[in-house]
């Protein structure tokens, strides 16, 4: 790819000390870039670091080590007043639990103008209401819903009240964590249609998190595999899906549901067991298999998957 990222992670490393003799390696030397306009979607088991990493790109944390480039600025060491207020509004995030995350004691308005406010983004009152019931029209829902309050939706309108509080504030990045999971599957592919329809029109960005690989494979551009903290694999949604290399992604790929039961009857689900397969992440490096496919491996282990 020729275009230049818009969010460029390098080697980044965030590790919890939960006393002296021990610390959480959540995220370890993981790497990756995002493209303007396109979907990222990061998978990987329970506990693999998929939120950590979003947390701390999105900086809720500090990264213990490593660089994150966003729109050319370098968000991961000190901020700036200026680099902090880029971060706020150019970058959003969504998350799992839309009952946990949108406060259930203000009405929709309040909540969707919550970045507005913070950011003095409108000229006056009309403007501010306005600009509320442009963006409930974008997701969906209408200006009435601006009076109500959380608990009055169902969980599919949560989470579009959650696009919608994001998307207010004309993010280039919006990070996706889970955003879909606690959702029924038929309200799962409504809200993630709704995020590429969105995404036709304003070209926005996502880094699309998930635990299981059904609807990444449907909304993601390029893929990367999360296993216990390390990278495993990137690549295009073709070269992971056509040409999977590290035996984590390949028994990830075996375990996706599939629809056809006599499918379901002859296919082989691969069983990965990390410690018993004598591989060691931490003596792995990305190995380039094609273009920007990359797979974290040592140059045996690389020989002898490829
Ligand atoms: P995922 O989102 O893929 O389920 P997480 O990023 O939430 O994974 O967690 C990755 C690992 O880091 C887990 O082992 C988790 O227990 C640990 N972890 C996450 N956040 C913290 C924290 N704030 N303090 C200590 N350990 C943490
Ligand atoms: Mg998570």
């Amino acid at each position: 790819m020729n275009e230049k990222p818009i969010l460029d992670v390098r080697n980044l490393k965030q590790h919890f000390k939960i006393n002296k003799k021990f610390t959480v390696k959540a995220v370890d030397e993981v790497s990756f870039k995002i493209y303007p306009g396109e979907t990222y979607g990061l998978v990987g088991e329970s506990g693999s670091g998929k939120s950590t990493i979003g947390r701390s790109i999105i900086r809720l944390y500090k990264p213990t080590s490593g660089e994150v480039v966003f729109d050319d600025v370098l968000i991961s060491g000190n901020l700036s007043k200026e680099t902090t207020n880029h971060l706020r509004t150019k970058m959003q995030m969504i998350f799992q639990d839309p009952m946990a995350s949108l406060n259930p004691r203000k009405k929709v308005m309040d909540i969707i103008a919550q970045g507005l406010d913070n950011y003095k983004l409108y000229t006056n009152e009309r403007d501010r209401e306005e600009k509320v019931y442009k963006i409930l029209e974008k997701v969906g829902l209408s200006g009435e819903h601006a009076k109500r309050y959380p608990h009055q939706f169902s969980g599919g309108q949560r989470q579009r009240i959650g696009i919608a509080r994001a998307l207010i504030m004309n993010p280039s990045l919006i990070i996706a964590d889970e955003a879909i999971s606690a959702l029924d599957v038929s309200i799962q592919a409504q809200v993630v249609n709704l995020m590429k329809e969105i995404q036709e029109e304003t070209k926005i960005t996502y880094l699309f998190i998930a635990h299981d690989l059904s609807m990444v494979k449907y909304i993601s551009d390029r893929i990367g595999v999360l296993h216990l903290g390390h990278l495993v694999e990137t690549g295009t949604k073709n070269e992971i899906f056509n040409n999977p290399i590290h035996p984590y992604t390949k028994s990830l790929l075996s375990a996706i549901p599939e629809p056809n039961p006599i499918a379901v009857r002859n296919s082989v689900s691969m069983h990965y067991d990390y410690a018993a397969s004598g591989i060691d992440y931490t003596k792995g490096t990305l190995h380039c298999v094609s273009g920007e496919h990359y797979v974290l491996s040592t140059e045996e282990e690389f020989k002898k998957w490829k």
